[in-house]
């Protein structure tokens, strides 16, 4: 596998989202009941076992954050304490042994410094995205927890998930289910994801961006898309989205319910929203570390498009959410107490 070019030749414009063979990461590994210190290596490839339980039963959890370039050139974090206590959840869920978060968040900041040429420049819209991930390895076949743990995190800049502005694009609802109702959709976890990938994939075909999921007991009510929760915006300025305990809690979604109250004015609400329903929303969007927001034009439920804004323009809020929210994150507008970490160049 070919390195990550020199910085000098990354052309930061036309960034996608690809892998990239960094310098550094970060590598932990858990043996006789404890984690070891952990250190940056510059070995991309993994040597485990072939009995490692992440290979067969799944048992493989992880996280996805960014690094943001400020105008000044620093380069800062967006709440990642919310991505160290979830990646605790989704270990709990799986008999995974957690990472602490103190340990986490130093090990996020190391291969952010390590890279540090690798964050992309401010204006360009790209970021540095972190991948935390923890597989079960070691010698095992039957299905228990596995004897050993490797804990990683590498990183490759990404660019603006949109180029030239913010545009919604359609979505699909499908027969199939992403996650189960006391299955493991609050967490993220690898199996979660080899599922989605077939309904993912015919979405893709017909012509839509990505599938909204319903809920699996009743297929009456909106859950979320394959990796972004869903919310609406109602004509008397309510915030909607869905609550359920199988969707993943998502840090934007948390982060814009906070905003859509405290910087917007607006009515935050978590609770059902029915598929046959959309009429009460002016607008709707998609929300993940990703995409920040993917504007939603229309919804195919029984082969009719519900559009809500517009199919080619992004509604007002959408917009103001979008742009307070990324503002925070890179820097340019004043972040609530606690959501800023800088890195230490
Ligand atoms: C990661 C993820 C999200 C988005 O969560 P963020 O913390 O906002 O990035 C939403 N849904 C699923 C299924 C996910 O895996």
């Amino acid at each position: 596998m070919a390195k990550a070019p020199a910085p000098s030749e990354i052309d930061w414009q036309n960034l996608g989202f690809n892998y990239l063979d960094l310098p550094y990461r970060f590598l932990a590994h858990y043996k006789d009941g404890q984690w070891d210190d952990g250190q940056l290596t510059g070995d991309s490839t993994l040597h485990i076992n072939e009995g490692s339980t992440a290979l067969h039963y799944g048992q493989a959890d992880f996280e996805g954050l960014k690094a943001y370039r400020t105008k000044n050139g620093d380069i800062q974090l967006f709440r990642p304490d919310r991505n160290a206590a979830r990646m605790q959840q989704s270990c709990d869920r799986l008999l995974m042994p957690s990472f602490p978060a103190d340990k986490f968040i130093a090990a996020v900041k190391s291969v952010v410094k390590a890279n540090a040429d690798y964050v992309p420049p401010y204006g360009t819209g790209g970021t540095l995205y972190l991948r935390p991930l923890m597989i079960g390895i070691g010698e095992n076949i039957g299905v228990h927890p596995a004897p050993e743990y490797l804990f990683t995190i590498f990183a490759m800049p990404v660019g603006a998930y949109y180029k030239g502005g913010v545009k919604p694009t359609n979505f699909t609802t499908s027969y199939y289910d992403r996650a189960a109702p006391h299955g493991t959709g609050q967490s993220k976890v690898g199996g979660n994801y080899g599922g989605s990938l077939l309904p993912g994939d015919e979405a893709h075909k017909a012509g839509f961006s990505d599938v909204i999921y319903l809920d699996p007991a009743t297929h009456t009510k909106i859950e979320e898309a394959g990796s972004a929760n869903f919310f609406g915006v109602t004509q008397n300025n309510e915030f909607v989205t869905p609550k359920s305990d199988s969707i993943l809690p998502s840090i934007t979604k948390y982060s814009l319910l906070y905003l859509a109250e405290h910087y917007l004015g607006m009515k935050p609400v978590e609770g059902d929203v029915y598929i046959d329903d959309l009429d009460r929303f002016t607008e709707a969007g998609a929300m993940g570390t990703a995409a920040v927001i993917a504007p939603i034009g229309g919804i195919e439920y029984q082969n009719q498009l519900h559009v809500f804004y517009s199919e080619t323009e992004v509604g007002p809020v959408t917009q103001k959410l979008y742009d307070t929210l990324t503002g925070i994150q890179f820097g340019d507008v004043e972040a609530p107490e606690g959501w800023i970490q800088k890195i230490a160049l």
